[in-house]
């Protein structure tokens, strides 16, 4: 199967000065594969020198420039060729793409990488993680087997999408007025996403015309409402609704979700499966400090930023540092009289020149009309995020450099961005203030372009690293008793990203309460399912946060994946429920404990919001992607407590016209796949 875009490639392929000038913007490992599906030309790889990157590097793999010209000008050459009818020669063979994919990572790809790549490239066609499996039931059993999805953000979206092409009926309850979830809640100037944009979609709705490297918070809006609606979504969305309560029903073998509406309208959806997909960015949290109720002026949250207050002129005190914070303080700075920026600590800067920076009319038009050009810009990015830095945050158990690293790399780490950071700093008070005290990697590293340190430069922007002891009528005080009166704060201080769920209460099997069961400690199997909960799955859930690799909407699509494996198994298999094995759920919470326990996230002397009061980290994934792929493809049926219907939930019409009376006698008959485990189970 073709690539697209060459279906495109006669219109508006432009004259010879076109294609030039396209190629100047060019990835250039990229390009030099595109050039061996042109010409067929496979000694291009040897030819030309494996790409080397680094961390600071140009991302153009460390090729020398007259090697980067000789790829252009070949390219240009071929592309002209292309373009007055050159044939595009067929497909190269599987072995020579596996030699591709080394070339473009720089490395001999490990073997255990290879098909999650290959599926990541999707380079004959097709969808990448695909799921949407056929599921090979009668309509009518599908038809009973209606899903209920919380939440229409990236996550919320992508579960509709897959249901719905599976055929499984859903309703989608959503408590904004409008598909995006994140994008939608999150309007804050400089609002944009900090992983690169053409990684950030869906793999099966590759955007190539991105106008910036990492697009502002309205673009991705636009993205997730078109593609809602082009999946006709919103005809079973229900808006403005909110969920207060899932309750599962043993009797019926279904969750009774009780919904409400603006108006306050109560009402029961029964479904077969409940899917979460509430995020775990989106309920703000302000900070618990000492009279913050009594501060008289403006006061709000970046996650909930009222564009009805005017900065402009004012004094304005901004408290956190975190992602948000590092993106609404270099816009806001410049209006302000004053501007206080309260730290805690400050956070890590990854230097990324093209943070703010549009994509080049060239390079857009190489993404779109080059042949396998995008496939493999996008495979780049997917394999430099793939394990990131991970090795480089990994705790080296007899490291004794001290706190501020983990391990030997780490320190290595720490100092180039130490060092980055120093290069834009004269002042030393200021520098350090902003240098971390802390491994890089303990907390989530901000993509920068310089802006942030330029910002705190200001004039009248001060950066105050006391802490905040209280919050008076008139602004704030610290513990060493400096008082600071400003007219506004703005709150840039997290989520309660720990409280899985929080929203709404959820009753599972035997009226166990979800949250009393976490107790504060969130867990599930692959942030999945939680024991005593049949039929609940949730996206984004415990310990699938990422910290240094991967894009979030990977994990989503992994996750739902096997959700959509999991209706899959119910369905064909006849069952009604399935339950997660507790001894399966513990034993992988204690291998990601151990896991995340040794990464620098989770060393005793960081604390962030990814380790919950108890502690724990109960956001992160510590393994590789490859992992969380593997473990994911397909749910495996001995991992769970199935358990077939009871008479009632045989629905009459599938008995009697679509299986037939052998069919229904046979399902009537299996005997119910219980594990002793369940039967013998101290759980209530
Ligand atoms: P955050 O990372 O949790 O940052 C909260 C900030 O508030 C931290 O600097 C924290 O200090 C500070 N803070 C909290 N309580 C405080 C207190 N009592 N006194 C003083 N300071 C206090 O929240 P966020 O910036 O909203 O970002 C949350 C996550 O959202 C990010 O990690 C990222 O995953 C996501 N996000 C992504 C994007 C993007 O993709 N573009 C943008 C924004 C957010 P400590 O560090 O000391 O705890």
């Amino acid at each position: 199967m073709g690539d697209p875009a060459f279906k495109r490639a006669d219109q508006g392929f432009g004259d010879d000065r076109a294609i030039e000038q396209a190629l100047e913007s060019a990835h250039i490992p990229s390009l030099v594969l595109a050039l061996v599906h042109l010409t067929g030309d496979v000694s291009l790889l040897t030819q030309v020198p494996r790409p080397v990157y680094d961390f600071f590097g140009d991302g153009q793999g460390s090729l020398a420039p007259d090697v980067q010209a000789t790829v252009r000008a070949r390219a240009a050459t071929a592309l002209k060729a292309l373009r007055d009818g050159a044939p595009l020669p067929p497909l190269p063979p599987a072995d020579t793409i596996r030699r591709m994919m080394d070339f473009i990572a720089g490395v001999d790809i490990p073997e255990h990488y290879v098909s999650f790549l290959m599926e990541e490239l999707a380079i004959g066609g097709g969808k990448p993680r695909a799921s949407a499996p056929e599921i090979n039931v009668p309509a009518s059993a599908k038809a009973r087997f209606r899903v209920v999805i919380i939440g229409a953000g990236m996550s919320g979206i992508l579960a509709a999408i897959e249901l719905q092409q599976s055929g499984i009926p859903y309703v989608l309850v959503e408590k904004n007025a409008d598909f995006g979830g994140t994008w939608f809640e999150n309007s804050y100037p400089g609002c944009r996403v900090d992983t690169q944009n053409h990684l950030y979609s869906y793999s099966f709705e590759n955007n190539h015309d991105w106008p910036q490297f990492y697009s502002r918070r309205g673009v991705l809006y636009g993205y997730f409402q078109r593609i809602a609606a082009k999946h006709g979504l919103a005809a079973h969305t229900r808006f403005e609704t909110t969920v207060d309560e899932a309750v599962w029903d043993e009797a019926s073998r279904r969750w009774q979700v009780r919904v409400r509406d603006k108006s306050g309208h109560a009402e029961v959806i029964e479904a077969s499966a409940v899917i979460s997909a509430v995020g775990q960015l989106n309920q703000p949290k302000f900070p618990d400090i000492e009279g913050r109720d009594s501060f008289q002026g403006e006061s709000f949250h970046s996650a909930r930023w009222n564009h009805g207050v005017t900065l402009e002129g004012k004094r304005v005190a901004v408290i956190g540092t975190g992602a948000s914070a590092f993106q609404f303080v270099p816009e806001i700075a410049a209006g302000l009289e004053k501007l206080f920026v309260f730290q805690r600590s400050a956070p890590w800067l990854g230097p990324t020149p093209e943070y703010h920076e549009d994509v080049p009319a060239g390079k857009q038009w190489l993404l779109e009309h080059v042949p396998y050009y995008r496939s493999w810009y996008r495979f780049y990015l997917f394999w430099l995020m793939t394990d990131g830095v991970l090795d480089a945050v990994r705790i080296d158990p007899a490291w004794d450099g001290g706190p501020q690293a983990v391990s030997a790399l780490n320190e290595e780490l720490r100092l180039a961005l130490a060092g980055y950071i120093a290069m834009q700093i004269e002042d030393p008070g200021l520098l350090a203030k902003v240098t971390p005290d802390y491994p890089p990697g303990g907390k989530r590293m901000l993509r920068d372009n310089g802006t942030w340190l330029n910002a705190l430069k200001r004039d009248n922007v001060e950066v105050i690293d006391e802490r905040i002891a209280r919050i008076t009528p008139t602004g704030i005080v610290t513990a060493a008793g400096r008082a600071v009166d400003v007219d506004v704060i703005i709150y840039g201080t997290g989520f309660h990203a720990s409280d899985f769920l929080r929203t709404f209460k959820v009753k599972g099997r035997g009226g166990v309460d979800l949250h009393d069961q976490w107790n504060g400690d969130a867990r599930a199997y692959l942030g999945i399912a939680m024991p005593n909960f049949p039929n609940l799955f949730s996206i984004y859930g415990p310990n699938t946060n990422i910290v240094v690799n991967g894009s979030i909407i990977f994990f989503s699509e992994c996750a739902v994946r096997y959700i959509v494996g999991c209706v899959k198994l119910l369905l064909e298999g006849g069952y009604a429920a399935m339950e997660v094995r507790p001894d399966m759920h513990d034993a992988f919470n204690t291998r990601i404990d151990a896991a995340n326990a040794g990464m620098a996230w989770g060393a005793p002397q960081v604390s962030s919001w990814y380790k919950n009061a108890k502690g724990r980290v109960s956001q992160n994934w510590p393994l590789a992607l490859v992992d969380y792929w593997n473990m994911t493809r397909r749910p495996d049926p001995d991992d769970f407590v199935l358990t077939t219907p009871g008479p009632q939930w045989i629905p009459d019409q599938v008995r009697d016209d679509d299986m037939g009376e052998a069919g229904a006698r046979f399902y009537r008959a299996r005997p119910p796949r219980i594990f002793a485990l369940f039967m013998s189970s101290s759980r209530t």
